[in-house]
C-alpha cells in the first residue's frame, strides 16, 4: 500500500510516499480502507524527532474510512461500515488499524473529510475542557489559538454543552471573525492587544475559570493575570516556548490555581477508548443535529503532504487540514 513516512527526521521535505505492507488486524481491531486522514501538530513533532530510528513510522494519528476487515467486533462494525477514529500512528496510508473500541460510527450526513476532522481535536478539546478543566455550566473559559483545530472544537463545545462565556485569542481579524461565528463572546487579537487587560476588563476584573493554553512560556505572565481564584489552567501545547524564566510561584499560591499538563497521543489505549466512548455518547448527537460542526480549512491530496505540513507550520489554517488518501 501507499503510505507517508520520512527519509530521515527533519523538515517537511523529508516526507515521501513509500510502498509499505498492508497492516494485519488483531482481535479487537478493524482494518480500515482509509479515505481521509487529518494533520496534527503531533505529526510535525514525530516527523522531526531526531531520536526516531528505522524503520520510520507511517505518520498520522486520525483517519476516516471504510471497514474492510473486522476481527471479532460484532455486526456493529461489519465490512463496509463508515468509521473515523484515533489510530496509533499509520494514518497517512491506504489502510490503517483502528481499535474497534475507539471507532466513531460516521453519521450518514457526514463526509469522510468531516469525519477525519473530528477525532484528535474534538477529543482533545473535550478531555481538556471537561475531564481536566472541569468546566461547569455558565463559567468563563479563555481559549487561546481560537481558530486552531482544537480551538474551533473547544469554542463550539464550551458554548453548546455548557453555555460557557467564551473568550478567545487569535492572530488575525479573519480568524477572530470565524471564532465569533462559532460562538465566541469576546475575541482578542493578541498581536494588537494585551489579552490579560482585555480579559480583566471583560470579566469586571474577576478573570476566567478555565484557560485552555496551547502557547506556554510566552503567555505565562498574562495567563496568571487572566485566571480567577480557584481557576483551572490546562496546558496542552508549547507553541510559544517551553521554558519560563524567573517564575514567581506566589501568584499560583495566592490564586489557588490548578495547573495541569496533558498529551493525548501517548495516553493508553484504554484511556483513548474511554474518552472516545464518552464523546460519542455526549457530543455526537450535536453533530447529528448539525449544531456542532467539524471545521475544515483545506483538503490536500496525499501527494501534496509536504505542502500540507508547510501550510500548517505557516499558521495559515482555520480549523483542520485534511489529506485525501483515495477518492
Ligand atoms: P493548528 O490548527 O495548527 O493551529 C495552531 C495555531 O496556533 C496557529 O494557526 C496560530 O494561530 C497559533 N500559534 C502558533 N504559534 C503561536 C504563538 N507562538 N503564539 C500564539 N499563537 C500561536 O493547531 P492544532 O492542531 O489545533 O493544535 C493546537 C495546539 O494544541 C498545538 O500546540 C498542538 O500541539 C496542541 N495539541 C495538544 C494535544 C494534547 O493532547 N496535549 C492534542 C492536540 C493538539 P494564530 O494565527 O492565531 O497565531
Amino acid at each position: 500500500m501507499k503510505a507517508v513516512s520520512i527519509k530521515q527526521p527533519g523538515e517537511a521535505e523529508q516526507m515521501e510516499i513509500q510502498e509499505r505492507d498492508k497492516p494485519i488486524p488483531k482481535v479487537g481491531e478493524l482494518l480500515v480502507e482509509v479515505r481521509t486522514a487529518a494533520l496534527n501538530r503531533t505529526d510535525i513533532v514525530t516527523r522531526s524527532n531526531p531520536n526516531l530510528s528505522e524503520p520510520y513510522p507511517i505518520l498520522g494519528v486520525e483517519i476516516a474510512g471504510v471497514v474492510v476487515e473486522n476481527r471479532g467486533n460484532g455486526e456493529k462494525y461489519k465490512t463496509g461500515t463508515r468509521v473515523a477514529g484515533l489510530v496509533n500512528q499509520g494514518g497517512y496510508a491506504e489502510y490503517a488499524i483502528l481499535p474497534a473500541n475507539r471507532a466513531i460510527l460516521l453519521p450518514e450526513s457526514m463526509s469522510f473529510e468531516q469525519g477525519a476532522a473530528i477525532p484528535e481535536v474534538f477529543l482533545t478539546a473535550y478531555q481538556t475542557l471537561y475531564w481536566l478543566g472541569e468546566l461547569k455550566t455558565a463559567e468563563t473559559v479563555l481559549i487561546h489559538a481560537g481558530a486552531s483545530g482544537v480551538g474551533t472544537a473547544a469554542i463550539q463545545m464550551a458554548k453548546h454543552l455548557t453555555q460557557a462565556r467564551v473568550i478567545v485569542t487569535a492572530g488575525s481579524a479573519e480568524k477572530l471573525a470565524v471564532c465569533q461565528t462559532l460562538g465566541a463572546d469576546k475575541t482578542i487579537n493578541y498581536k494588537e492587544e494585551n489579552f490579560a487587560e482585555e480579559v480583566l476588563d471583560y470579566t469586571d476584573q474577576a478573570g476566567v475559570d478555565v484557560i485552555l493554553d496551547f502557547i506556554g512560556a510566552s503567555y505565562w505572565e498574562n495567563n496568571l493575570k487572566s485566571i480567577k481564584k480557584d481557576g483551572r489552567w490546562v496546558l496542552i501545547g508549547t507553541l510559544g516556548g517551553a521554558t519560563v524564566k524567573e517564575v514567581d510561584l506566589s501568584a499560583l499560591l495566592a490564586k489557588r490555581v490548578t495547573l495541569k499538563g496533558t498529551l493525548l497521543t501517548p495516553r493508553s489505549d484504554e484511556y483513548k477508548a474511554k474518552l472516545t466512548q464518552e464523546f460519542v455518547k455526549v457530543v455526537l448527537p450535536y453533530f447529528k443535529r448539525e449544531t456542532i460542526h467539524p471545521i475544515i480549512d483545506t483538503t490536500f491530496q496525499l501527494e501534496e503532504v509536504v505542502q500540507a505540513h508547510q501550510y500548517m507550520e505557516d499558521n495559515k489554517n482555520i480549523g483542520k487540514i485534511i489529506l485525501k488518501v483515495r477518492a
